[in-house]
C-alpha cells in the first residue's frame, strides 16, 4: 500500500497552473461528465471530493455539439468556463463512426491547444497481473498526425487520410517530455516512431527530437520502432520504468491502450491533456456504452486523472490523502468493480473509498 500511495505523488506540476483561488477559499474546474458511463463515474469523483473536503467547486458544462459555418464546435459557455477555470475535469464523450460531427475530443484539444497528451500507467499494488512492476510515463503529440482530420474521396473507392507533422508542434511536445523527464527525475526520453517507412513525417519528427536533445545534456535520448516497443513493452516492460516515452499521435494512442492492458485494463489508467493556457484531465478509456447506467463502471481512471489535475493545481496534500485511500481500497480487495473481477458497483466502491479517507 505504500508503494501504491506514491504511486502518481512524484508527478510535479507539468505546466503552469494559474487559475485563481476564489475569496471562500475554493477554486472553481470545469466538469464535463460526458456520455455513457460519465455520468456515474464523475459522481463518484464529486463524492469523494466532497468527503475528503477538497477546495473545489464544479462548474458544470454542456459540451453538445453544435455547428457554426459548417465545422463543428462546442458551445461558446463551454469554452468560456475552460478559459476562466484553467483547468476541467472531463468524462468520455462518445464519438460518432465513419460519418456526423467531427470528435468532440478532437474539436476541445484543438480549441485549447491542449498539445500534449501526458499518460502515466503503473501497476497497481495487490491487483495480480502477469507483471506487477509497470512503470510507463507516456507522452503522445495530442493536435496533429494522424489524427489532423484532413480526409477526402481522390476518386470513388480511394480516400486519402493525411498524417501531418509539422516542427512546431513536433517541437512543442518534445520539449515538453524532456521538461516532464527532468521534473520526474527520470533520465530517458525515448522517440517511438516508425521513420523507416514514414520518411518525411517521422523522419521530421525524429529529427526534430535529436535537435531538443541537445538542449537536455543531462537526459540520455534514445529512439526506437513503434513495433519492437510493443513486442519489448509485452516481453518485459521494466526497461521502460525509468524513461518517459514520446511519440506522435496514433501510436501514442495504442500503445497508451497496451500499456493499460499491463495493469489491469482501460478502467485503471488516467490522462491529462496539457496547453499553455489550459488543461483538461480524462480517463484513457471511452464511454464504454455496453456498461452505461448499470453502475457497473470503475471510477478508478477518472480519479487518477482528477489526481493529476489536483497536483498540477498545486494541491499535492489532498491528492496524496485521496490517491492513499483508492489504493488502499483497490489494494484490500474487498469492493472491486466487476472489470477487476469483484461484484462492487460503482457507488459501492467509491464509498470504500470515502471510509479509508
Ligand atoms: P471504451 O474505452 O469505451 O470501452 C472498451 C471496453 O472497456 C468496454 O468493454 C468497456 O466496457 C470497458 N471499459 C472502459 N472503461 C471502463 C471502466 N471505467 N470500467 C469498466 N470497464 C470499462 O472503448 P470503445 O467501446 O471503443 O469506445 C466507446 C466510445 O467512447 C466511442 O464512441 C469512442 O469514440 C469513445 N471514446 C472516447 C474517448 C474520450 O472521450 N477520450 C476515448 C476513447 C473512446
Amino acid at each position: 500500500v505504500f508503494l501504491a500511495a506514491r504511486f502518481y505523488s512524484d508527478q510535479k506540476r507539468v505546466a503552469q497552473f494559474t487559475g485563481e483561488k476564489k475569496s471562500n477559499g475554493l477554486y472553481t474546474v470545469s466538469m464535463i461528465e460526458g456520455d455513457g458511463i460519465g455520468p456515474e463515474i464523475s459522481q463518484s469523483v464529486k463524492d469523494i471530493f466532497a468527503a475528503a473536503d477538497t477546495p473545489i467547486e464544479w462548474e458544470p458544462i454542456d459540451v453538445s455539439p453544435i455547428l457554426v459555418d459548417g465545422k463543428t464546435t462546442i458551445p461558446s459557455s463551454a469554452i468560456d468556463s475552460i478559459k476562466k477555470n484553467k483547468v476541467a475535469l472531463k468524462g468520455p464523450l462518445a464519438t460518432p463512426i465513419g460519418k456526423g460531427h467531427v470528435s468532440l475530443n478532437l474539436t476541445l484539444r484543438r480549441t485549447f491547444n491542449l498539445f500534449a497528451n501526458l499518460r502515466p500507467c503503473r501497476s497497481i499494488a495487490g491487483y495480480k497481473t502477469p507483471y506487477d512492476n509497470v512503470d510507463t510515463v507516456l507522452i503522445r503529440e495530442n493536435t496533429e498526425g494522424e489524427y489532423s482530420g484532413i480526409e477526402h474521396v481522390v476518386v470513388d473507392g480511394v480516400v486519402q487520410s493525411i498524417k501531418l507533422i509539422t516542427k512546431d508542434a513536433s517541437e512543442r511536445v518534445l520539449r515538453f517530455a524532456f521538461e516532464h523527464a527532468q521534473a520526474i527525475g527520470r533520465d530517458k526520453v525515448t522517440v517511438v516512431h516508425k521513420a523507416t517507412i514514414m520518411k518525411m513525417s517521422d523522419g521530421l519528427f525524429l529529427s526534430i527530437a535529436r535537435k531538443v536533445a541537445k538542449d537536455f545534456p543531462n537526459i540520455n535520448f534514445n529512439s526506437e520502432l513503434l513495433d519492437n516497443t510493443c513486442l519489448k513493452m509485452v516481453t518485459d516492460p521494466t526497461p521502460y520504468n525509468d524513461q518517459v516515452l514520446v511519440m506522435p499521435n496514433l501510436y501514442g494512442d495504442i500503445l497508451s491502450d497496451m500499456c493499460a492492458g499491463l495493469i489491469g485494463g482501460l478502467g485503471l489508467t488516467p490522462s491529462g491533456n496539457i496547453g499553455d493556457e489550459s488543461s483538461i484531465f480524462e480517463a484513457v478509456h471511452g464511454s464504454a456504452p455496453d456498461i452505461a447506467g448499470k453502475s457497473l463502471a470503475n471510477p478508478t481512471a477518472l480519479l487518477l486523472s482528477s489526481m493529476m489535475m489536483l497536483r498540477h493545481m498545486g494541491l499535492t496534500a489532498h491528492a496524496d490523502n485521496i490517491e492513499g485511500a483508492i489504493f488502499a481500497t483497490l489494494a484490500e480487495g474487498k469492493a472491486l468493480t466487476g472489470d477487476l473481477g469483484g461484484k462492487a458497483k460503482t457507488y459501492e466502491y467509491a464509498q470504500a473509498i470515502i471510509d479509508k479517507l
